[in-house]
């Protein structure tokens, strides 16, 4: 099998923007570790923070828990210019932009530029660094309803 075209690593470091937290509808699936870290992090029982934070997004073929945004499609957390739970926020937000269909090739990531201007920029992430995240993110078992 050829190397990946990440091979010599990726550069990215967040710019803070905000923008893949705000502005648009979208999904922030949660597995059990990050319901755990983010029950901790906001003191509140499963039943209850389900119902105040997340909706259910019908996959056609499952259902799953994702955070809500507010009226303005800002990320339910997006708060005061920041997530107000940044040290327990999920893994598909701390893991991006390392995610399998963003890495898929250099077409791909090069695209991901228009949404995200810290791609390319910054501290260059390892091939070894990018694929733990690509396993991680295989090993986790989101929730379903
Ligand atoms: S879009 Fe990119 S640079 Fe902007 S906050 Fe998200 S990860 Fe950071
Ligand atoms: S949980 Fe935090 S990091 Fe993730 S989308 Fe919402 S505001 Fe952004």
């Amino acid at each position: 099998m050829s190397d990946p075209f990440y091979s010599k690593g990726l550069k990215f470091e967040c710019q803070q923007c905000g923008y893949c937290c705000r502005n648009e509808p979208g999904y922030v699936f949660l597995s059990e570790e990050d319901l755990s870290a983010l029950l901790k992090e906001t003191g509140l029982d499963r039943d209850a923070f389900i119902k105040e934070y997340c909706k259910v997004a019908d996959m056609g073929y499952e259902k799953r828990i994702s955070i809500k945004e507010k009226p303005n499609n800002d990320c339910i957390f997006w708060d005061n210019g920041g997530c107000s739970v940044y040290k327990a926020r999920p893994f598909q937000c701390r893991s991006y932009p390392f995610w399998a269909m963003v890495v898929e090739n250099e077409q791909v990531w090069e695209e991901e530029k228009a949404y995200c201007p810290g791609i390319g920029k910054g501290k260059v992430h390892r091939k070894e660094e990018i694929e733990d995240w690509l396993k991680k993110r295989l090993n986790q078992t989101l929730i379903s309803r």
